[in-house]
């Protein structure tokens, strides 16, 4: 691997989410286990980066905050709907029981409204809904996700290509081929991620994201250093 970037989950200010992110006080702490990592990393250049959820509200906070921390990469994501940690193994039954067609498309309507902030360098796990295996028919998926990749495309984002979902129920990557076709048609860059929550699944996966964005006709794939875009062959 030629550069690995860091993306640990943004703190927050007004108690969001808590569980599943640093406080405000130990940002400092993240940002120093980086730069001590970056002096040992050998052939492997060593990034700085952060996912920040997109919610409503998130705002206030981020868009003073990300900008004045000198990141490499900003990584967008949804992980609510509504008060629903959609994503999150205890709340996931409500998937069963709920209407997946709105689920699906008030996600993407957060995915519109991220893309229009221009806070991000990219869209992680496109799809994510997607994790515990239910979805709409996939002309409908293609109508919601049409609309959002038009305002991704439009906000200059690239899409990550997060291999996790092959560990997951979903048993894919994310996204899915034919939502991967609509952001090539669109001309997005994509990333490369595995979304690696321990050392062992870091890169997992990369060998089946590179053949899927190869065979969807991409020869590129993009790296971000200090916010700025540069592209390389895909390996
Ligand atoms: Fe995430």
């Amino acid at each position: 691997m030629r550069s690995i970037c860091f993306t640990d989950h943004v703190p927050a200010s007004d108690g969001y989410d808590p569980d599943n992110r640093m406080e405000i006080s130990d940002f400092e702490k993240y940002r120093s286990i980086v730069d001590e990592i970056r002096g040992t990393g050998g052939d492997t250049e060593v990034l700085w980066g952060i996912e920040a959820d997109y919610y409503p509200g998130c705002r206030e906070f981020l868009d003073e905050w990300l900008p004045a921390q000198g990141f490499d990469m900003v990584l967008g994501s949804v992980h609510y709907i509504g008060a629903w940690p959609f994503d999150h193994p205890d709340h996931k039954e409500r998937w069963f029981t709920c209407d997946v067609m709105s689920a699906w498309r008030e996600y993407f309507e957060m995915v519109c409204e991220l893309a229009d902030t221009g806070l991000y360098d990219a869209l992680a796990h496109p799809d994510l809904p997607k994790k515990f295996g239910a979805r709409p028919p996939e002309s409908d998926i293609v109508d919601m996700v049409a609309s959002a990749f038009d305002r991704i495309a439009s906000s200059g984002m690239a899409i990550e290509v997060n291999t996790s979902g092959l560990r997951k129920d979903a048993g894919e990557i994310y996204p899915s081929s034919q939502i991967l076709v609509l952001a090539f048609e669109r001309e997005i860059p994509i990333c490369f991620g595995s979304d690696a929550h321990s050392p062992s699944d870091v890169g997992r996966g990369f060998g089946a994201g590179v053949a899927l964005a190869r065979e969807v006709g991409y020869t590129e794939y993009a790296c971000y250093r200090q916010r700025e875009r540069e592209m390389a062959p895909i390996p």
